[in-house]
């Protein structure tokens, strides 16, 4: 019962999977996405599971005297060359950015394709190349919207620790609310865009949830394309990842 309340959309809806915008009436991706504000409330939810889980982890270092090495660190981003995770939630604004920029282009799609590839084939163990979004001066070019992985990723060891092989382990500050509030928010969006309910988060490699966030707003049949794609995704990054 559950299942057929929380769908938005008409059986007709899913006849034009993989087919491109179908016939249908209703609303594209990215048209209900604005319509209903999700744009800057996804944004919004993201920016404050950082701020809080960041918060908490600063006052646990206040607390014990550990460093805070990520505030002031001008070492090499080797944090950005990780896999990354993110939600569907988190790529939304992401998205929605690189469009109203203009960055929305080929060339980007096809390197956030290669990325995603590189990302779900690869075990997390080995995997190390820059970030789709990181610049020549090794600054993140979605800062603002980044997803909560990295804005949550503190660490106290020394920054030249982050990208030196001969050094064991990393020391992590380790904030409170990044396991539970991003798969809260998750399955809001499912509720409120009327996504098909799957047996796990809409959630993947960073690049590929963008990509497919990118792919889809357009799109009117975008609950069976997204439902599909990224289900199919988080297997293979779970793969990739376990
Ligand atoms: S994780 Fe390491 S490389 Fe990344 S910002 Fe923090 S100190 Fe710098
Ligand atoms: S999104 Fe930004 S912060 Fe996250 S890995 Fe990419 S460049 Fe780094």
């Amino acid at each position: 019962m559950a299942r057929s309340g929380r769908s938005r959309r008409p059986a007709r809806a899913d006849a034009g999977a993989g087919a491109g915008p179908g016939p249908e009436a209703g609303p594209t991706f990215g048209e209900l996405l604005e319509a209903a504000g999700l744009v800057e409330q996804t944004a919004r939810a993201t920016r404050h599971v950082i701020d809080q889980s960041n918060a908490a982890a600063l006052a646990h270092a206040g607390r014990t005297g550990a460093a805070v090495s990520c505030l002031d660190c001008t070492a090499p981003k080797a944090c950005c060359t990780l896999t990354t995770s993110a939600y569907l939630h988190e790529a939304i604004p992401i998205a929605a950015r690189l469009r109203r920029e203009g960055r929305d282009t080929p060339a980007l799609r096809d390197a956030l394709r290669a990325a995603a590839h590189r990302m779900e084939t690869t075990p997390a163990s080995r995997y190390q190349a820059p970030c789709v979004f990181l610049d020549d001066g090794e600054r993140c070019t979605v800062y603002e919207e980044r997803p909560s992985v990295c804005g949550t990723h503190l660490v106290s060891s020394p920054a030249a620790a982050c990208s030196d092989p001969t050094v064991a382990s990393i020391v992590k500050l380790v904030g409170t609310l990044q396991d539970r509030a991003p798969p809260e928010i998750d399955a809001q969006l499912t509720m409120r865009a009327g996504l098909r309910p799957l047996d796990r988060s809409y959630r993947g490699a960073l690049p590929r949830m963008v990509l497919l966030c990118l792919e889809a707003w357009p799109r009117r049949d975008y609950v069976s394309f997204l439902g599909e794609r990224v289900l199919a995704a988080a297997h293979r990054f779970a793969a990739a990842t376990r």
